[in-house]
């Protein structure tokens, strides 16, 4: 029987919320684990999970759970001399190094052999069979930990790093804008690892923009499932309002009122579903909407705070991110974002709020926004789900 030992990460040094962090962490591990014949223990410092097959799937899965610090397997054996140095043996001819130590706590005093006396005798087992390794008492790059208890013996592997961070959904939920670029999936990456349950809003602007670029989008999100299992995503019909946008309003100041509009419905689809967020991918500096300015100027219709992730990072390190986890190769992808259609040649770089309140008095937004809410598709999208390939 192997045996799946969690480290929670960062929760422990949350001592108030610990239980909090905990159930949440347990709650998400056994939805993922949901088609598994496994069993979770909980405690405050540990969790385990009995595992009966399929270990290396259990393993990945729980490596892109957040509130996991590391991950340990075990093997239970009966304790007794025989199995234990046979499945000890076995379990470090799998193991790749090349300095080993063994360390033996001995909690069934019954077990006649003595701590120091047994990791030596397992010690010398494992040098005898298995070639070009030594023992190192002090750096080990294998440490072999051996439990003796009453019931069973446990024999640990190596430790696997994991994510860190907090358990998704302990800090409550979000809304993400995720457009098809490089920056909003990230941005949606790092507010999970920060326990921010996500729900994502997609504005189409269709027939400007196409199915393709909608399927991107769902591609995105389905990557981002990892990390939690069921995502729902808001589908806008945002091409009435980006018309209007065309028709009416200054070039230089289109972008700015676009960005408000997708606030201001942005803000309506999160009151609805209690979201105490917004989350997007924006980058200070990185183009003329994303000057301080700008933000501010568009930031003015939301009371909500709106946390921008990626604001602080250099292009290149939210690229790499996006490499990490595996969204950047869908990114790029050729397909066109409803902003780049409508971009105009001289966005206002220091825009006004009040210059941006008259500029929308030209058109009747209020009811082309309570159109686009009316009509919004919500679908939720699972892990593994396959059928929007593009
Ligand atoms: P990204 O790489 O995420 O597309 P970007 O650098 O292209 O970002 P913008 O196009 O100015 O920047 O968008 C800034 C942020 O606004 C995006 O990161 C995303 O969060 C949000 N956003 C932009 N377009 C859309 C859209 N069509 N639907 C939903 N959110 C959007
Ligand atoms: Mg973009």
């Amino acid at each position: 029987m192997k045996i799946i030992l969690i480290k929670y990460g960062e929760l422990t040094t949350k001592s108030g919320n610990r239980n909090i962090f905990i159930n949440c962490l347990y709650n998400n591990i056994k939805n993922a684990l949901a088609s598994y014949n496994v069993k979770i223990i909980k405690n405050r410092v540990r969790m385990f999970i009995e595992v009966e097959d399929n270990i290396d799937e259990i393993v990945s899965i729980l490596q892109n759970i957040f509130g996991i610090h590391s991950i340990v397997i075990a093997t239970r054996v009966n304790t007794n001399t025989k199995e234990i140095e046979e499945n000890a043996l076995n379990i470090a001819s799998q193991i790749d190094f090349k300095t080993f130590k063994v360390e033996t706590e001995r909690a069934d005093k019954n077990f006649k052999i003595p701590s120091m006396e047994f990791s030596r005798q397992i010690g010398s087992l494992i040098l005898k069979n298995i070639p070009n390794i030594t023992v190192d008492v002090h750096h080990p790059e294998y440490l072999l930990k051996i439990e003796i208890r009453e019931d069973y013996t446990y024999i640990y592997h190596k430790e696997i790093p994991a994510l860190g961070g907090y358990p998704v959904g302990v800090a409550g939920k979000g809304l993400l804008m995720l457009s098809g670029g490089i920056d909003s999936p990230v941005a949606g990456y790092l507010a999970m690892k920060r326990g921010i349950k996500i729900e994502c809003i997609y504005f189409e602007s269709p027939p400007h923009t196409s199915e393709m670029a909608k399927s991107k989008v769902k591609k995105l999100v389905r990557e981002l499932t990892k990390y939690e299992p069921i995502i729902t995503l808001h589908i806008v019909k945002f091409t009435d309002i980006q018309e209007a946008i065309y028709k009416n309003i200054d070039s230089t100041y289109m972008i700015t009122i676009m960005r408000r509009m997708m606030y201001r419905i942005a803000s309506k689809i999160m009151e609805n579903n209690s979201c105490l967020c917004l989350i997007n991918g924006e980058s200070v500096g990185q183009v003329a909407s994303q000057t301080l300015t700008s933000m501010h100027v568009i930031n003015s219709v939301t009371n909500y705070p709106v946390i921008r992730p990626v604001a602080c990072l250099d292009k290149l390190e939210i690229i790499n991110i996006a490499k990490k986890i595996g969204t950047y190769d869908i990114s790029i992808l050729p397909y066109e974002d409803c902003c780049t259609i409508f971009l105009p040649k001289h966005p206002v770089i220091n825009p006004s709020i009040d210059k941006a309140v008259l500029y929308e008095q030209s058109f009747d937004y209020k009811n082309l926004i309570a159109d686009a809410i009316n009509t919004i598709q919500t679908i939720k999208i699972r892990y593994k789900e396959n059928n929007f390939d593009i």
